[in-house]
């Protein structure tokens, strides 16, 4: 784990060693000054010649300005090393995530993505920074300064030890006090984020029912919660650092109360005893430092985990390894007893045959949940069937590359996904490198020109999030346009018509029925009207496909889409 850490440092070595040595010369400055100091007491000071005075005052003058400068490097490109590894994570995740298979995806929550790609990578990028750092000039730092300490008067520097033990064990008994609190602070914090995504996303519902007091009161108990996880976070960090100020002034004044005595007894000249006081606070000071790493470590490592974890996440959906780029497809689609369910879920589908001609179309139709959708979805491959083929032009799906096969197939739903941004850029969704005269063509084709015309700013307007300020039949022009512009062979209209009004349905019939031109369609259909002139009517239930024809024979053989037809 911490060998695969580290790899995330290879881009930037540079400045690590940069970081790195500028913070080990500021450490070893930092050991200087209290020698310096000495010796200015002892040596300069009783022979009062002025000019060497000044003239070490203006040398240690000139040793502050480089170790500021040193410091100012490790503050700025220290940090900037942490943000770099931190974003190149995130990026690294982020496309990783996107690879990953709508199983997945269901089975995962946004949220819970999110603290992934921040709360965790700002953890990471922090301990990335200061961990090797700090932990290695701390270890420096405090057996460098005992060395000294030691040379300057041992029985002193084994006195000052005394503490080290006292102080480790209040630390230690903090931290693990603040690891626990920590823990609550994030968990309960998550939960005022859930609130917030939920009340927010869903904030429409909640005017409606007027049930705004409801859900701040909801949101009140959470938002306590936290302030309560947080304050008891604060409480135990006052505590520990008071107590580390506290004891560490308290062993100072004892160290100075046994040098004195010491120097009483003429063993201990005044700028050593000065020298020694100093060295005392360089040597206390790394433990305090490892009681902050000690709780960043953790706290970093299991967001690294985390990180790796869902980094290894295969995608349950991948290019076989001789997958093939496969041009535009005719669109001949043939499933071989193909079998499929969900995870933990009965089979969905069950050895089912059907063949479909390219530029066939074709509508299914039947009860909702009998697998209408699912059948479709997999010839996308979106899943992975659990048994049988499903092959288009001849060639299993599973020998194609996943983006050739989906630049083949076009989806419009019933409830359409749309961009925050404008018009333009969601209908040039359907083809990146549209031209502006290719826009506005399958806008009019999409029949949306009228609506576009009568908008202040025209192909501009902003469509709000998810294409809130749309109504629904704009939504699904809009996602009609983008179609056109995709302009797959094989095309999947999943009850594209069945969340509108009757007098918008016929206008969005018309552009579907243009879109479907020269194309292999699957019409899943809520309404019969709609599938009237469908090739064929393929009837799914539970039982799988029981009948397939057209309308006027299936009507006419009197089985389960006579049924239908008469309810
Ligand atoms: P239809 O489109 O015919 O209404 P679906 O294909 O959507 O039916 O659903 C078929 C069955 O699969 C249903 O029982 C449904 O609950 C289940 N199902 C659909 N999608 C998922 C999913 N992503 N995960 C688990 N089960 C699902
Ligand atoms: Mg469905």
């Amino acid at each position: 784990m911490i060998r695969r850490f580290f790899t995330y440092y290879k881009p930037h070595k540079r400045l690590f060693m940069l970081d790195f040595g500028s913070a080990c010369v500021v450490a070893v400055l930092e050991l200087a000054f209290p020698l310096a100091v000495q010796w200015f007491v002892d040596s300069l000071l009783p022979a009062g010649e002025w000019r060497t005075i000044v003239l070490a005052g203006s040398g240690l003058f000139a040793l502050y300005v480089v170790s500021t400068g040193l410091q100012f490097i490790v503050n700025y490109w220290g940090h900037k090393l942490g943000i770099n590894i931190e974003t190149d994570m995130r990026q690294q995740l982020f496309q990783h995530v996107q690879k990953l298979s709508f199983r997945f995806f269901d089975n995962t929550k946004t949220g819970y993505l999110m603290s992934r790609m921040t709360n965790d990578l700002f953890d990471i990028g922090e301990m990335a920074h200061h961990g090797p750092e700090d932990l290695f000039i701390a270890c420096m730092t405090f057996v460098a300064s005992f060395a000294i300490m030691l040379s300057i008067h041992t029985p002193l520097a084994l006195i000052t030890f005394v503490a080290v033990p006292v102080l480790v064990w209040l630390v230690a008994a903090c931290n693990k006090l603040l690891h626990e609190a920590a823990r609550r602070m994030y968990a309960e914090i998550g939960e005022v984020n859930a609130r917030v995504e939920d009340s927010m996303s869903g904030i429409r519902v909640v005017q409606s029912f007027t049930n705004e007091a409801f859900e701040t009161e909801k949101f009140m108990r959470d938002n306590a919660n936290f302030r309560k996880a947080k304050l008891r976070s604060y409480w135990i960090i006052s505590f520990s650092s008071s107590g580390i100020y506290f004891l560490t002034r308290v062993f100072a004044l004892l160290v100075l109360m046994f040098g004195a005595w010491f120097s009483f007894k003429d063993r201990l000249s005044y700028g050593e005893l000065i020298g020694f006081l100093l060295y005392v606070n360089l040597f206390f000071k790394p433990i305090e430092k490892i009681n902050a790493l000690l709780e960043m470590y953790p706290r970093g490592m299991a967001g690294f985990k985390r990180f790796t974890e869902l980094l290894d996440t295969k995608p349950d959906v991948a290019d076989s390894p001789g997958a093939k780029e496969v041009g535009p497809l005719r669109g001949d689609i043939v499933f071989k007893d193909v079998t499929f369910g969900y995870e933990g879920h009965a089979k969905v589908l069950r050895h089912i045959d059907l063949s479909i001609r390219a530029g066939e179309t074709v509508a299914f139709v039947g009860p909702s949940g009998a697998g209408k959708t699912t059948l479709c979805s997999l010839i996308p491959r979106f899943y992975e069937v659990d048994g049988g083929a499903i092959e288009i032009d001849g060639t299993d799906i599973r020998s194609m590359t996943q983006r050739s096969l989906r630049s083949n197939i076009g989806i419009v739903q019933q409830d359409v996904f749309l961009f925050t941004g404008s018009i333009r850029e969601n209908i040039a969704y359907g083809w990146l490198d549209a031209t502006d005269a290719d826009i506005r063509e399958a806008a009019r084709r999409a029949h949306l020109e009228t609506f576009i015309a009568a908008q202040p700013d025209g192909f501009d307007t902003q469509i709000g999030e998810r294409g809130i300020k749309l109504s629904g039949g704009q939504k699904q022009r809009l996602a009609i346009a983008r179609m056109f512009l995709k302009n797959p062979p094989i095309l999947i209209l999943d009850e594209a018509t069945s969340a509108l009004d009757t007098e918008t349905e016929v206008v969005i019939q018309q552009a579907l029925e243009q879109l479907a031109v020269n194309r292999t369609t699957l019409v899943i259909a809520h309404r019969l009207a709609t599938i009237r002139h469908a090739d064929r009517i393929v009837v799914v239930t539970e039982d799988g496909i029981v009948e397939q024809g057209r309308y006027e024979e299936l009507v006419a053989r009197g089985g389960v889409f006579a049924g239908l037809h008469r309810a």
